[in-house]
């Protein structure tokens, strides 16, 4: 499996999506890219979760 041919949904990644509008294709992993690595962060008390690898962002 090599990384650089992962192929990307087209997700747009500097758009926030939300869990309610947008639920998981496949339950913990990212849909843009289907990678299972988050990173994790709080803002306005709203739990944001962004792909390692693509940068797509949920709030959930
Ligand atoms: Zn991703």
């Amino acid at each position: 499996m090599n990384e650089d041919t992962k192929e990307y949904k087209g997700f747009d990644t500097s758009i926030l999506y939300t869990y309610k509008d947008l639920p998981d294709i496949q339950s913990g992993r990212c849909d843009n890219c289907g990678n299972a690595q988050f990173k994790s962060s709080v803002k306005n008390f709203t739990f944001i979760r962004e792909c390692r690898q693509c940068g797509m962002k949920k709030s959930i």
